[in-house]
């Protein structure tokens, strides 16, 4: 049931981290895959780079477009481009609320949008928007990027909703903190990198950081026919950081 020849995929930020790592195990598994980036050319074949920026409706349209020529149909989604803000809620001024929002939420809905005439026609249609634990767990010092999150939680929800008639779901992961580009450009602007990641593995109840092909088991689960009863969930991938309540020591 991991089996996904035949599946035409689509991932959004699919050249880096969380992305290139889906598009890689979704390719692995059989899928036809394309990328959709600000820069898709880090992504190696077979993947099909497309490059548009999801904050601007036009290049979305003709990227979506251009990559479902390529791939002959669209049948898997995977809604993953994002970019992250720390701070309290007086640390940021509105033109970077509207950027992240633009981005983080927005940038799901315009390639959906772009999407969906072409998700109809599959038998196997699913979308996988990737969320965060930031969205429901209350962190410190990101009160912009989780309520960028929990819009995108919500959004999960209520497009499961409005196409489960249509025969495709819509789930999303949340991921805890992950070894990708991001966080190690996070870590390699601390005084001390080395250190700043050891207590960052100490912060994670399982004691170690999440990795990007984790990630991409989760989503490359809700994506395939295995998940076919599957729509409107979260799949927390955090060791435990959301559900287990625990503090740490
Ligand atoms: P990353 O920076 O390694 O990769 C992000 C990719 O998205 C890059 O290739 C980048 O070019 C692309 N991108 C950014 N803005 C874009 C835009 N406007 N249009 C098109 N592409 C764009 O980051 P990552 O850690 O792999 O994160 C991927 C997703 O996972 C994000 O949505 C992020 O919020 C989420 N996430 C990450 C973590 C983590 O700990 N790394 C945790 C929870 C959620």
């Amino acid at each position: 049931m991991n089996d996904l020849h035949g599946l035409r995929a689509l991932v959004t930020g699919g050249a880096s981290g969380i992305g290139l790592a889906t598009a890689t195990l979704l390719a692995e598994r059989g899928a036809q895959v394309a990328v959709l980036d600000l820069d898709p050319s880090t992504a190696p074949k077979p993947l099909l780079g497309f490059t548009a920026d999801v904050s601007d409706d036009a290049s979305v349209r003709a990227a979506v477009a251009a990559a479902v020529e390529a791939l002959g149909g669209l049948d898997i989604l995977v809604n993953n481009a994002g970019i992250g803000a720390a701070g309290t809620v007086e640390d940021n001024p509105d033109e970077q609320w509207h950027r992240v929002l633009d981005v983080n939420v927005l940038g799901i809905v315009r390639t959906t949008r772009a999407a969906l005439p072409h998700l109809r026609r599959s038998a196997h249609a699913a979308i996988v928007n990737t969320c965060s634990i930031a969205a429901t767990a209350g962190l410190p010092q990101r009160a912009l990027y989780s309520a960028s999150k929990g819009a995108v939680l919500s959004l999960t929800l209520a497009m499961a909703a409005d196409h489960v008639r249509e025969g495709i779901r819509v789930n999303c992961v949340n991921p805890g903190t992950v070894d990708t580009p991001w966080v190690g450009r996070l870590l390699d602007a601390a005084p001390d990198p080395a250190a700043e990641r050891a207590a960052l593995q100490a912060r994670q109840p399982h004691g170690r950081l999440v990795s990007a092909d984790e990630i991409a088991a989760a989503v490359a689960y809700l994506a395939g026919p295995a998940a076919g009863s599957t729509t409107g969930t979260s799949l927390a991938v955090d060791g435990g950081m959301a559900g287990l309540r625990l503090r740490p020591a």
